[in-house]
């Protein structure tokens, strides 16, 4: 099936890299948010990054001016979706707000569309039955940042047409991807294997075993991590590693998946990670070194 206007739900961290890819890739995107502010922010990212792009050479002027044109804005599914042969959701990961956002993608989108979430651990079977069409419902996992990570997990509900699967391969090669298909059990595999190694890292920093440095660094040098874990979960969002791990420890039902109680905390008081600041490091827009948060500082 052919597929050429792509609707993205959610204009956040993930939300802003996935329209920044198809629109590069020449699809005409509409990104969809609830908040006008995180739409402006939104392109003004994708702005920034594609001039990066420019600047290393990566693409032309003119290309960075044709994939800004390919891309418009709305505030409502119901407007977005009305022309989608696509459409990615990537909103909150939240259970509830997702099936409420499935239901009605479902019943404005066109019959063809496939309707894909970028869920980083909820059921895609679960999603694909609040609606009327199970078989074209799939999981489509980009990694962040997704203008540079080249991994898109693709994963298959239990009702996903196999057509449809193939499809999204394709297209994930297409946005110059590599797609890797998988099937629909808590955290798929990308999260199940990551979010107890940041947990794991979270309570070891909460039972004073090593300070954020140390930990970061026994990762980093010792593991050749690019990136510590513990910073990791600063750049994905703290809010959203708690969210995964709650839907691994009730999907599974194993204690191992309990989420520190340093994380809960930190949600609580808002420490959300790079996007609200400050999570176990401080980000102050120019800063090159990272700081560690003052609750952590010996
Ligand atoms: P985020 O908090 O940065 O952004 C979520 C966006 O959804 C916000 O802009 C919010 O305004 C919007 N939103 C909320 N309710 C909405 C609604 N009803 N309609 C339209 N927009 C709505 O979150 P994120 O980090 O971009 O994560 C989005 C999804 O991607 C989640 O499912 C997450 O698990 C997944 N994911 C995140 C990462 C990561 O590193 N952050 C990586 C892979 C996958």
């Amino acid at each position: 099936m052919s597929i050429q206007h792509v609707a993205v739900i959610g204009a956040g961290t993930m939300g802003n890299g996935i329209a920044h890819v198809f629109a590069q890739s020449g699809f005409d995107v509409t990104l969809i948010d609830v908040q006008t502010a995180q739409l402006e922010k939104a392109i003004q990212t994708i702005q920034k990054n594609l001039d990066r792009q420019v600047a290393k050479e990566v693409i032309t002027e003119a290309d960075k001016n044709a994939a800004l044109g390919r891309i418009k804005t709305a505030v409502s599914v119901e407007e977005g979706v009305a022309k989608a042969d696509l459409v990615v959701e990537a909103t909150t990961e939240n259970t509830t707000l997702k099936l409420n956002i499935f239901k009605s993608m479902d019943h404005h989108a066109p019959a063809h569309c496939i309707l894909a979430t970028n869920t980083s651990s909820i059921s895609i079977t679960q999603i694909a039955a609040v609606t009327s069409r199970p078989s074209k419902v799939i999981g489509m996992h980009f990694m962040n940042p997704v203008p540079v990570m080249k991994l898109v997990e693709i994963i298959n509900g239990y009702a996903t047409d196999k057509d449809v699967t193939e499809t999204i391969v394709q297209l994930s090669k297409k946005l110059g991807k590599i797609p890797c298909a998988v099937n629909d059990y808590p955290g798929f595999i990308a999260n199940r294997i990551l979010m107890p190694m940041i947990n794991e890292a979270i309570y070891s920093l909460f039972e004073g075993v090593a300070g954020v440095e140390e930990i970061d660094t026994v990762m980093k040098l010792g593991m050749a991590h690019p990136m510590g874990p513990l910073q990791l979960a600063d750049f994905i969002g703290l809010d959203v590693c708690l969210s995964i791990l709650r839907v691994l420890h009730d999907g599974f039902g194993n204690p191992k998946y309990a989420p520190c109680p340093l994380l809960i905390n930190m949600v609580t008081a808002g420490k959300l990670g790079v996007k609200s600041g400050e999570g176990f490091y401080i980000y102050t827009s120019g800063s090159k070194n990272l700081v560690v948060s003052n609750s952590f500082q010996k």
